[in-house]
């Protein structure tokens, strides 16, 4: 079998190129799509077996160079390729495709354990969401045990070798289908794929291999955060213990306090109140920014309440890019609830001049 020649690409294809063609045949191939037609769940099993190959460099590289997939210098202990091909049946082409392409599969072996991810909340002032920075927060989270190095073992009687797998930490299963018989090469189960076993536990984390600490971590905040994101930070969640990862940390922004300013996207509104003088006659005002330092702005003679003036660059980081949104001012006109009598009078006189005088339809 030329596995080129299954997926139609050429000796040179890139990976994704590889990718796309097993796709695209595996799709049309699909025993789901094709009911009955074992024509079709042969060459669905092919092409899952040409691109077992093509996938993985070093078998890509042997075929380049041996025209099988079977490294010539290795002592074969895992059977070699008569195994591996004889036995790729049906489950097993599939199982490759729903890998593949993000599908859960429940027949797969088990795989590295993986910590829990930690999740801590915070809340950021205006500043850090504008602008990011640098943000330190405790965690209490499961780390690899200092007495015994995560291995559970008690240090001065140490490990032994499993003897469920004989120290290979897998094990090997023939399984008899239909289609013909495959080996499978599964972790081993008893020592958790380590192939060895502690022959006393540690006193320090009764075998576990991790323990509880506090420590405070230094979080990079990247300008333009809003409520709801999360950083990850990977690998810095809970260890699981005896040779597992980490999971991750995720830092959740809880909430932002905007203070006097409304977001809008990346954009920051601030509200600035003005007279109803000022209004006709304009002027120079001072706003905050949100760095914490201010802004002179002129608001123009006439100018209405609802109007918005542009700062550019002075609003929010833009997640992920350089740049950042606009600052808009936006007037509001102070209404006196209550006036003097003196008062009234003067504003009953501007009611009735011309230029005070307002149609509506
Ligand atoms: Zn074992
Ligand atoms: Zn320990």
């Amino acid at each position: 079998m030329n596995p080129y020649e299954v997926l139609g690409v050429d000796r040179s294809a890139s990976a994704e190129d590889i990718k796309r063609a097993y796709r695209t045949a595996a799709m049309k191939n699909h025993p789901d799509r094709n009911p009955g037609d074992h024509q079709a769940e042969e060459r669905f099993k092919k092409v899952a077996r040409a691109y077992e190959i093509l996938s993985d460099p070093s078998r890509r590289d042997a075929y380049d160079r041996y025209g099988t997939t079977e490294d010539p210098g290795s002592s074969a202990g895992m059977g070699g390729m008569h195994d591996i091909f004889s036995g790729f049946g049906l489950d097993d082409a599939m199982r490759a495709f729903m890998e593949n392409f993000g599908f859960s599969s429940a027949g797969s072996g088990p795989r590295v354990v993986r910590g829990e991810d930690v999740t801590v909340r915070v809340d950021l002032d205006l500043e850090e969401a504008a602008l990011g920075g640098r943000r330190e927060v405790e965690v209490e989270r499961n780390v690899s045990c200092a007495e015994c190095a995560g291995t559970g073992a008690d240090k001065a009687s140490g490990s032994e070798s499993c003897r469920h797998c004989n120290g290979t930490g897998r094990v090997s299963s023939v399984r008899n289908t239909l289609l013909g018989s495959f080996r499978s090469v599964n972790q081993c189960n008893v020592c958790g794929g380590r192939g060895t076993i502690p022959r006393k536990l540690c006193s320090s984390c009764r075998g576990r291999g991790f323990e509880k600490k506090k420590s405070t971590i230094a979080v990079d905040l990247p300008a333009g955060l809003s409520k709801g994101h999360y950083i990850r930070l990977r690998g810095q969640g809970h260890y699981p213990g005896q040779g597992g990862v980490p999971g991750d940390l995720k830092l959740l922004i809880n909430n932002v306090d905007y203070g006097p300013f409304k977001r809008e996207e990346d954009d920051l509104v601030y509200p600035l109140t003005i007279s109803y003088p000022q209004a006709v006659f304009g002027g120079e005002f001072t706003v905050p920014l949100p760095d914490g330092n201010s802004l002179k702005i002129k608001v123009g003679a006439g100018t209405c309440a609802g109007t918005r003036f542009k700062q550019k660059h002075h609003g929010m980081g833009r997640l992920n890019r350089r740049s950042r949104g606009d600052l808009l001012v936006e007037i509001d006109i102070h209404v006196p609830r209550k006036v003097k009598r003196s008062e009234k009078e003067l504003l009953k006189k501007l009611e009735e001049s011309p230029s005070f005088q307002v149609k509506n339809i």
